[in-house]
């Protein structure tokens, strides 16, 4: 599965918001967004004093917001749409919480990575395992009481070293367990929609998709 190799800095300047892409850098006032918070590009300046946008413009802005959050691309996204408007509830909050699921994702909220890239590269580097296993597909769908750990060796990785101790390392969430000794953690449940810490509205991408 292809991935986005440019520059992410000016994926968060083109969502107007911080989407911390690139794990510790993005705390420190090195941050593009502190002191360009306007679109890339020649017109970027302008683009930001434009009047009121379109419903669409919004709903598609909302949509690629959160593929750049998770780092995924359209058809994996559309993908996990599909799925998740046949499950039962609502559509929005379920394909959050597909999202969450991933285990890049996972590694990334338990602290082993301090961004989801690196936790990506985590797990496609055979470092990590999943019930005993080493699993290299950042998209698995980890389920409630699988235990994700890091391998043998791997352990002492530095990266998961830093990112364990990094200052701005945020509270481990409530449906994640972590033993940080051992790195070996585990999807207590599936989160809910007040247990993801994003500042997105959902329901937008809904409506994009249903058009
Ligand atoms: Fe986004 Fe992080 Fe780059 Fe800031 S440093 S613009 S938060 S990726």
């Amino acid at each position: 599965m292809s991935r986005y190799t440019g520059p992410v800095c000016k994926l968060c300047r083109r969502e107007n918001q911080k989407l911390f892409l690139k794990g510790q850098k993005c705390y420190t006032d090195k941050c593009p967004m502190e002191r360009r918070a306007y679109p890339p590009g020649q017109h970027g300046p302008a683009q930001q004093r434009r009047r009121k946008q379109s419903d669409y413009a919004n709903q598609l802005r909302e949509k690629q917001k959160v593929k750049r959050i998770y780092g995924v691309q359209e058809r994996q996204f559309r993908t996990l749409f599909t799925r998740a408007a046949h499950v039962p509830g609502i559509t929005g909050e379920n394909l959050l919480v597909a999202l969450e699921s991933r285990l890049d994702n996972v590694v990334f909220r338990l602290g082993l990575a301090s961004s989801r890239k690196q936790a990506r590269q985590l797990v496609r580097h055979r470092h990590v395992e999943v019930n005993h296993r080493i699993v290299d597909v950042p998209s698995f769908d980890v389920s409630p009481g699988d235990e994700i750990s890091v391998k043998g060796r791997s352990k002492d990785l530095a990266q998961i070293q830093v990112s364990l101790e990094a200052r701005t390392r945020p509270a481990l969430l409530e449906w994640v367990a972590l033993d940080e000794k051992a790195r070996v953690g585990r999807m207590v449940r599936k989160p809910k929609r007040e247990d993801i810490p994003l500042a997105v509205q959902e329901q937008l991408i809904v409506e994009l998709y249903s058009k």
